[in-house]
């Protein structure tokens, strides 16, 4: 028998065109993408070494430094998601046997914890049960204890709906010796950040939040003590696609007159980013594109402090004797609208909404919120 006769048979899935239905989606992320973002991924593709692409990756980095605000040379795009950007941020900037210190509140700081864990950090977990939140001098406190060349925090904990102050902690890292890292994936484009002001180390967000581009590509910036830090190690990073090193190359931050091939970045992926960042741009930072969904129905209250409210994600108890997925398939069956639960430590306790950027309208929360009151009224008590 010939090698060109095929013994499994096309699959009758793939013979049949993609479907896929539009939905709202008012969850914690992915959020919708506007026209104008889809049809910028949708250009036609590039080489990734092109000088073309170059100017579309420089623009893209200055486009960072707007939203971060910050001057750093040394700020890229992850290929990848969230997860890329926290997993280059901890095996660059720590080496195996080295103290890590991290905040959880939810469950991204466990995420970072178990991250360094993986890589053979000594990790130090100073831990708040959803929603709470930690003061400068508990930070200093753990840090004096622990001496940690690296503290986590998480600016938008989107598990928990909490959006953490910042003010004053890189100060406390910076007298300790010790780096800042802040994730600001939810919270990007929805709550004021400032990098270099609020002397953090290092930050990164992600493409699919409040940015309204397609999820994967997850934007990183490194000030120049964290630069120090992750080019003067002994040990290599243990991986090899999120070497700053290279990566540095790649998007034309080390200085070096040529940019070598490292791996074919998200072309399209990149596209939208740039145009996600120019509609960023062209808003004016000061005034962030959030509005706060009100509850005024009485079964539903929110979980977090109002001053600690973060804009992009509203987290709402469940209302008693309710099945919260009941209520979130009755929703995303009658009102097309994607709304989730908790996660991680906060499953069981919350239900989330997010509306994040273009989907940050008035009209969208309320077409949230009577989505709520009609699941309230149609999904019977199931405790009674
Ligand atoms: N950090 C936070 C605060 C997040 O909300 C998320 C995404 N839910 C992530 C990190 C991880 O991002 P991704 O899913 O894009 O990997």
């Amino acid at each position: 028998r010939s090698m060109s006769s095929v013994t499994i048979p096309p699959p009758a899935c793939m013979l049949r065109p993609l479907e896929v239905p539009l939905r709202y989606l008012f969850g914690p992320g992915p959020s919708n993408v506007p026209p104008r973002i889809l049809a910028a991924g949708s250009r036609p593709i590039i080489g990734h070494l092109h000088p073309e692409m170059y100017e579309i990756m420089n623009d893209i980095k200055k486009g960072i430094q707007y939203a971060f605000q910050t001057e750093n040379n040394m700020t890229i795009a992850m290929s990848g998601s969230g997860h890329a950007a926290m997993e280059c941020a901890v095996f660059n900037t720590v080496e195996p046997g080295e103290s890590v210190l991290i905040a959880i509140n939810g469950i991204w700081g466990e995420r970072v914890a178990e991250i360094a864990e993986r890589m053979g950090a000594n990790v130090q977990r100073m831990v708040k049960t959803p929603g709470g939140y930690f003061t400068n001098t508990e930070i200093e406190q753990a840090i004096k204890k622990h001496k940690p060349v690296l503290f986590f925090l998480t600016h938008g904990e989107s598990s928990a709906g909490l959006c953490h102050p910042v003010d004053g902690i890189g100060d406390i890292c910076r007298k300790h010796d010790c780096l800042f890292l802040v994730d600001t994936v939810a919270s990007l484009g929805a709550a004021p950040i400032f990098m270099d002001k609020q002397n953090i180390d290092i930050l990164y967000s992600g493409s699919q939040k409040a940015l309204n581009a397609p999820p994967g590509t997850a934007p990183i910036s490194f000030n120049d003590r964290a630069c120090h830090k992750m080019f003067n190690r002994k040990t290599k990073p243990v991986s090899y696609l999120f070497d700053m090193t290279h990566l540095s190359n790649y998007w034309g931050c080390d200085g070096k007159p040529a940019r070598v091939y490292h791996h074919t970045g998200p072309v399209s992926g990149f596209f939208a980013l740039r145009e996600s960042l120019a509609i960023l741009a062209e808003r004016r930072q000061t005034k962030q594109h959030s509005v706060f969904l009100v509850l005024r129905r009485k079964p539903f209250f929110i979980c977090v402090l109002q001053d600690l409210r973060l804009p992009s994600v509203t987290t709402i108890a469940i209302p008693e004797g309710y099945d919260w997925r009941e209520m979130l398939t009755y929703i995303m069956k009658h009102h097309h609208m994607e709304m989730t639960g908790g996660l991680g430590p906060s499953i069981g306790m919350v239900m989330r909404i997010g509306l994040m950027g273009y989907n940050c309208e008035k009209t969208n929360a309320d077409m949230a919120l009577h989505a709520l009151a009609d699941a309230l009224k149609n999904c019977k008590k199931s405790k009674p």
